[in-house]
């Protein structure tokens, strides 16, 4: 400030203040003596002049506890100006406290010295302006806030919008596909030929298409009683499906509804045989709210089931009554699944897994190669695989197999499987052998004594002019002999053929075993190699051919001379057995081994075929247990090596 300048004094100073406009006060002191408020202040403060020369909390008691007085005691402490803005002050104007807002300002006048001289307080009243903007922050506040929330509905909008395109989008392709299921469903139903049924399990009552309803002989109305559904299924049956309903539609059975039954339809009397297939559905309190399914006619299926099972099983009856074995061979792996016939053919244990190396090695080697060929070949051209072989069992024991079998293909045709049957044919193949055997011993058995007879007739034929006294008997004996031996062979081929044919005829009539006895066999007493010594009962007697009879006594005391050369004697026992009369013929000669003994009676069957040792063509025992037999008796024999023979029959009495 300039010196010469003109100096105001305070109070005019304090005058001019208090023209101003703003509310204006002017303190000192540390009391904050009031030295001058313009009106306007005083306003503020709700007070009048009186109150000027004050201390500040004296004048305005309000501001008691407010921080103003500490505020302007500091400012004329330290000189420092303090400004605020906004600040609230409670003040009382007409006995009302009241707060408004200010914006002040507490500015120190400083003395040259530096120590304040007084202070300058203006503030205006802002209260106005400050709930104004209070209320536009609030406002602002809740715009925001709604802002938010828009922007958050917004955004929510957004994804459920998404999400409803989604949904519609998903929606729209599961109704395609439920169509599309629907139709596809119906399809199927239609294709299997399936009835569909949907009980209410609270009413009880149930509805079905109309193929169902058809088989229950219902008409279509919409729902049936289920009582008067169940009621065209078979007696025996219907207890077992109610039962089966009722479980299912119960929770702990798991809803599964599986059952196969019988209705007659009283439109329709031909039992048609169903299965019945359904579920139950349950809610969370596992209460049955439904129970549907489907029902399938299997009555064809199960007729045709029925036809091959029987098939099947006079398949099993004719294999087991022709002995034959069966078997499905896996052709890569050789695994063969037979049955336990096929297992004793080859003589294997029928716990014991048999595939095809073990059945090549039980084939003889000599036929491997041919039976291998057979099989490839079946398998190359679709044919039916024959092959005859022998085989080793493993016991030792030599056997012939006749094995047939068909290739089975795949769909690409290659070969998988052989299918087939084997037979046991080594009694046959036996047969065979011994038939051949036959043959030659009876063309060598024949050529003996025709070549006898030959010679003797030439021999005769010679002599004719003159003949020997002295060699004729003995030619013409010698040539009766070979005749005999010839008619023999003969009578013995002619009753085997006749056998054949069935026309073994007896001609019967009542006999005394024992005079029988004493005329047959003449031949051997006069021979006088043997004695024939009769044991047993004298005077019994039996109703039968006596010249058949006489012939198998024949025939066994014949063999007893060949077979037991050394026997003198030769024992003839009749015994009474029962109702039957017991004949035995019995030698001490050199027995027959036990192997053989089941096989004397058959045809062409020598225990000692070789032919050499003894001439025969093995019928004789034939013939007896075939005339014996016609009798309605029995034969057998009884031996032991080293310790004789006895060959026996019964005759009725
Ligand atoms: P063949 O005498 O022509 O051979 P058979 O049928 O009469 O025919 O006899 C069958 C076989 O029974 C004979 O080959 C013989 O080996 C045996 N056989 C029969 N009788 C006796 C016997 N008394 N002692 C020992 N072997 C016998």
């Amino acid at each position: 400030m300039n010196d010469t300048s003109i100096r105001l004094s305070s109070d005019d100073l304090l005058d001019i203040l208090s023209l101003s406009e703003n509310a204006t006060a002017i303190y000192t002191g540390h009391d904050v003596i009031i030295q001058n408020a313009n009106e306007t202040m005083l306003q503020f403060w709700g007070k009048n002049k009186s109150i000027i020369g004050m201390p500040l909390e004296e004048a305005v008691p309000v501001l008691k506890g407010q921080p103003f007085i500490a505020m302007l005691q500091n400012v004329w402490r330290t000189g420092n100006t303090v400004e605020g803005i906004d600040a609230p002050a409670e003040l009382e104007i007409d006995g009302v406290i009241r707060t408004s807002y200010f914006d002040f300002l507490y500015r120190a006048i400083l003395n040259p010295d530096g120590t304040t001289r007084c202070i300058l307080h203006t503030a205006t009243d802002v209260t106005d302006r400050f709930l104004s903007q209070q209320r536009v922050a609030e406002m602002n506040k809740q715009v925001a806030a709604i802002n938010k929330e828009l922007s958050d509905a917004n955004r929510q909008l957004t994804v459920s919008n998404l999400d409803l395109a989604e949904s519609q989008e998903t929606l729209m392709v599961l109704n395609n596909n439920l169509t599309e299921s629907e139709t596809q469903l119906q399809f199927a139903i239609d294709a299997a030929n399936l009835g569909t049924w949907d009980l209410d399990p609270k009413t009880n009552k149930f509805s079905g298409n109309d193929r169902l309803k058809s088989w229950f002989g219902l008409k279509p109305e919409a729902e049936i009683e289920l009582s008067k559904a169940t009621g065209v299924i078979l007696e025996n049956d219907r207890i077992r499906v109610i039962a089966a309903i009722q479980q299912a539609m119960q929770y702990a059975s798991g809803g599964n509804y599986d059952i196969e039954y019988t209705i007659i339809n009283p439109e329709n009397p031909i039992p048609r045989i169903v299965k019945a297939k359904g579920k139950a559905l349950f809610n969370i309190d596992n209460e049955v709210i439904r129970f549907s399914g489907t029902l399938q006619d299997i009555t064809e299926e199960r007729h045709a089931s029925e036809a091959l099972a029987e098939t099947n099983q006079r398949l099993e009856i004719a294999l087991d009554a022709g002995n034959l074995g069966s078997y499905d061979l896996e052709l890569e792996t050789g695994a063969i699944v037979c049955t336990d016939q096929f297992k004793v053919t080859y003589g294997w244990p029928a716990n014991k897994p048999f595939n095809l190396a073990d059945k090549i090695r039980l084939i003889k080697p000599a036929y491997r190669k041919d039976v291998d060929k057979q099989m490839k070949n079946a398998i190359e051209h679709n044919t039916v695989y024959n092959a005859e072989y022998e085989i080793t069992l493993p016991d030792g024991t030599e056997r012939w197999i006749s094995a047939a079998g068909k290739p089975r293909y795949n769909k690409e045709g290659k070969a998988i499987r052989m299918v087939g049957v084997t037979y046991d044919i080594t009694e046959s193949k036996t047969n065979e052998r011994r038939k051949d055997d036959f043959i030659s011993i009876a063309s060598h058995e024949l050529k003996t004594p025709i070549t006898t007879l030959k010679s003797s007739l030439q021999l005769l034929d010679r002599m004719k002019d003159d003949p020997s006294p002295k060699m004729l008997p003995k030619l013409i004996e010698q040539a009766n002999r070979s005749m005999g031996k010839i008619s023999t062979l003969i009578e013995d081929l002619l009753n085997v053929s006749r056998m054949n044919e069935g026309q073994l005829h007896l001609s019967k009539s009542k006999f005394t075993i024992s005079h029988m006895l004493n005329q047959c066999c003449n031949h051997v007493r006069v021979a006088g190699k043997h004695d024939l010594i009769f044991e047993g009962d004298t005077d019994l007697q039996v109703f039968a051919d006596e010249h058949r009879v006489d012939q198998v006594v024949i025939n066994l005391v014949n063999n007893a001379v060949k077979y037991a050369p050394n026997s003198r004697h030769i024992y003839l026992i009749v015994e009474k057995e029962g109702s039957m009369a017991k004949i035995s013929v019995k030698d001490n000669g050199p027995g027959i081994s036990p192997d053989k003994l089941p096989h004397l009676f058959n045809r062409y069957y020598r225990a000692d075929y070789s032919g050499i040792q003894y001439s025969g063509l093995g019928l004789g025992l034939y013939i007896s247990s075939e005339i014996v037999r016609k009798h309605g008796g029995k034969i057998g024999a009884v031996s032991e090596l080293g310790k004789g023979s006895t060959f026996w029959f019964t005759l009725p009495l």
